[in-house]
């Protein structure tokens, strides 16, 4: 795996492990800010199956973060990263300093007007302008041909098809499935941050969605019911502090009143100053 730090050694080698596999090769870019997990090695694993190169970047995006939030703190393992990465198949890690990513003077954003300020966009102000405008700069900087995002960050993935989707980028969206550790904890980079108490508080999440998805498979549509069922089980944690309940379109990301293949029921809450989010999407196939 090589290891670029510029974004000029980044384009060039780019182009170089493109001219190496054949003229018609596709590259997988799986942009990461590291810490690396289960969670981002399977997008890895999609990106080594569909594409000839695979490209994954670690970058600590400071403009995703609120003045209050965790961005000097975020959990950094470069090394194990690295290692983690390579072995996985990753071709081409590119890793640049912020400085690189954003020189004095850059004032230009990206910015998806009304979905950026829905679901955890609500709760941290800024955070999808900081994430569309990176992921913007690496597409112009690895041009991909294929750009995988985890489930787990649904309004992520929703902000990112609508600029795709906008800007009339060609770059194709595939979502991975959320990987969980196995008592369905959602995998994430800051669950590094829990103590054993908190660890526990946070399963609340997932048995919540459990009790939704139990809900709508015997026939529940409404999103009242339903939001008031996931409140049931995370208001009953001692510790925990529910952030939002919310169902709504994995579209646009809007509430919806009754619930339809395609919604999204989304949760996010705080243990101690740890906050995490995650999220169950009805399945078109069984709940049409
Ligand atoms: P992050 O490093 O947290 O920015 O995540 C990088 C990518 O991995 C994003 O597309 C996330 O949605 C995805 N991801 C994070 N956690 C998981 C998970 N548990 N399962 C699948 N994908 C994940």
């Amino acid at each position: 795996m090589r290891i670029l730090t510029t974004i000029h050694a980044m384009r060039l080698a780019c182009k170089q492990a493109r001219r190496a596999a054949g003229e018609d090769s596709t590259l997988a870019l799986i942009p990461t800010m590291g810490a690396v997990h289960k969670g981002h090695l399977s997008l890895v694993d999609a990106g080594r199956k569909e594409c000839d190169v695979v490209a994954a970047s670690i970058f600590v995006n400071p403009l995703q973060f609120g003045p209050t939030e965790d961005f000097a703190c975020y959990p950094r393992s470069f090394d194990d990263d690295c290692r983690q990465l390579a072995k996985a198949g990753v071709d081409l890690l590119f890793a640049p300093e912020a400085q690189e990513m954003y020189p004095a003077g850059a004032t230009t954003f990206v910015e998806v007007a009304g979905l950026s300020e829905r679901l955890d966009g609500a709760s941290r102000p800024g955070h999808f302008r900081g994430v569309a405008t990176v992921v913007n700069k690496l597409f112009n900087i690895i041009a991909p041909d294929v750009a995988y995002f985890g489930q787990k960050d649904a309004a992520q993935v929703a902000v990112l098809r609508t600029m795709v989707r906008d800007l009339d980028l060609p770059v194709r969206i595939i979502v991975g499935p959320t990987v969980r550790e196995p008592d369905g904890l959602a995998l994430s980079s800051r669950n590094r941050y829990l103590s054993p108490d908190q660890r526990i508080q946070a399963l609340a999440l997932s048995r919540a969605l459990h009790v939704v998805e139990e809900l709508v498979d015997r026939g529940e549509r409404s999103s009242v019911v339903l939001r008031a069922a996931a409140a049931e089980v995370l208001n009953h944690v001692p510790g925990l502090r529910p952030d939002y309940i919310e169902i709504v379109s994995s579209d646009t990301l809007e509430p919806v009143v009754s619930v339809a293949s395609g919604a999204l029921i989304a949760l996010a809450a705080w243990a101690g100053e740890t906050r995490l989010i995650d999220n169950f999407r009805v399945d078109p196939a069984s709940h049409d």
